[in-house]
C-alpha cells in the first residue's frame, strides 16, 4: 500500500483576517478514516498563535476528504488547540453550539481572482480600467470572463473531494466569481467552505494567480464580495406561520446584537455595507421578503412554501470565517426557536 499524504490545514492567527496554513504528514497503511488521523502540532510562534517560549499548538483533526489534486492525498481540516487541549482563541469552530446538526447553512462565497504582478483583478489592464460593470455577471467569452480555467479546475476538485458544492457563477465585477456550498450542520458547512477555499488557493497558485478575499478590493463603482449566509433550523423549516419569521428576524434587531454580528462578519465591512449595491448600511438592521437591500432577506421560496424555509443574512463578507458567522447566527436564533 502506497504511503498516504495527509495535508493538515488550519486557520492561523493573522489579524484582522485569519489565513490558511497547511503541512504534510506521511502515513503508512492509512485507512482514510478521520479516527485514524493522529493529533499533530505546529510552531504557533510562526503563525501569530503563540509566544516563542511556549510555541507548541495542537492540531485536532475534525474533517477529512480525498485530495483529488494530489497522488495518494487527503485533506484533513483541523481545529487549533492550546498545549493543554483547550480551544485556542483563534478557533471559531469550537464556539459553534449545534450538537444535533439542526442548523443547515448554505454559504455563497464570492471572491476575486487576482494578478499578483499588476495587483489587480484578472481582466483589468495594467493601466486604467476595463469597461464598466454590466457584461461580466454570468458571462461567457474572452472579453468578459476571466480565469474560467481556474474556476473549472477548482469545481472539479471540490466535487471529486466530495464537497457539497451547489453551483458556481461569474459575478458582477471583472475577475469576480462565486461558489455555493450547503451542509446540514454548522460545523460541516464551515469545514467544507474552508477546504474549498484551500483548494481554490492552491489551484490558482499553480497558475501564478492569487485569490483576493477582501470584501472591497477595488475602490469605486465595482462590486464588493460577500458571503451570504442562508440558514434554517427545524423551527424555520416547519414554521407555517409568518409570526415565527418575524420573531426570529426581530431577535437580530437590537443595537448590541447588530454589533455582535458585524464583529464576526468580516474585516472592513463598512466599505461594502453602504446601503448601495444591494446592501443595507452596516449600522442598520432590516428584513424583508425578496429585499436584497435588507440585512436579512426572506426568500420568496419560503413565503410560497407556506412560511416553511430559510433566511438569508446578506451581511457576512467574503473574508469572514464561516464558523464564526454560523456560531453567531445560532446564538441569536436558538433562544427564540
Ligand atoms: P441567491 O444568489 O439568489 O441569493 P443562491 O442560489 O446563490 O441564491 O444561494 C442560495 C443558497 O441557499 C444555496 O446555497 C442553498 O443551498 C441555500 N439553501 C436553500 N435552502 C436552504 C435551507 N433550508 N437552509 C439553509 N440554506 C438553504
Ligand atoms: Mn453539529
Ligand atoms: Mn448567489
Ligand atoms: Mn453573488
Ligand atoms: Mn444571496
Amino acid at each position: 500500500m502506497a504511503k498516504a499524504k495527509l495535508e493538515y490545514i488550519w486557520l492561523d492567527g493573522s489579524e484582522p483576517t485569519q489565513g490558511l496554513r497547511g503541512k504534510t504528514k506521511i502515513v503508512k497503511d492509512f485507512s482514510g478514516k478521520l479516527e485514524d488521523c493522529p493529533m499533530w502540532s505546529f510552531d504557533g510562534s510562526s503563525t501569530g498563535q503563540a509566544e516563542g517560549g511556549a510555541s507548541d499548538c495542537l492540531l485536532k483533526p475534525v474533517f477529512i476528504c480525498p485530495d483529488p489534486g494530489r497522488k495518494n492525498g487527503y485533506i484533513v481540516m483541523t481545529e487549533v488547540l492550546n498545549a493543554d487541549g483547550t480551544p485556542h482563541p483563534t478557533n471559531g469552530r469550537a464556539t459553534i453550539d449545534d450538537e444535533d446538526d439542526d442548523f443547515w447553512f448554505g454559504f455563497e462565497q464570492e471572491y476575486f481572482l487576482w494578478d499578483p504582478e499588476t495587483n489587480k483583478p484578472l481582466g483589468f489592464p495594467e493601466n486604467g480600467y476595463p469597461a464598466p460593470q454590466g457584461p461580466y455577471y454570468c458571462s461567457v467569452g474572452a472579453t468578459n470572463a476571466y480565469g474560467r480555467n481556474i474556476v473549472e479546475e477548482h469545481l472539479d476538485l471540490c466535487l471529486d473531494a466530495g464537497l457539497n458544492v451547489e453551483g458556481i457563477n461569474g459575478e458582477v465585477a471583472a475577475g469576480q466569481w462565486e461558489f455555493q456550498i450547503f451542509a446540514k450542520g454548522a460545523e460541516s458547512a464551515g469545514d467544507q467552505i474552508w477546504v474549498a477555499r484551500y483548494l481554490l488557493e492552491r489551484t490558482a497558485e499553480a497558475y501564478g494567480i492569487a485569490v483576493n478575499w477582501h470584501c472591497k478590493p477595488v475602490k469605486g463603482d465595482w462590486n464588493g464580495s460577500g458571503m451570504h449566509a442562508n440558514f434554517s433550523n427545524t423551527t424555520l423549516r416547519t414554521a407555517g406561520d409568518k409570526a415565527v419569521y418575524d420573531k426570529i428576524c426581530n431577535a437580530f434587531a437590537p443595537a448590541d446584537i447588530i454589533k455582535a454580528h458585524i464583529d464576526v462578519y468580516g474585516a472592513d465591512n463598512h466599505m461594502r455595507l453602504t446601503g448601495l449595491h444591494e446592501t443595507q448600511s452596516i449600522d442598520k438592521f432590516s428584513y424583508g421578503i425578496s429585499d436584497r437591500g435588507a440585512s436579512i432577506r426572506i426568500p420568496i421560496y419560503t413565503v410560497d412554501n407556506g412560511w416553511n424555509g430559510y433566511l438569508e443574512d446578506r451581511r457576512p463578507n467574503s473574508a469572514a470565517d464561516p464558523y464564526k458567522v454560523a456560531a453567531r447566527i445560532i446564538k441569536t436564533v436558538k433562544p427564540v426557536s
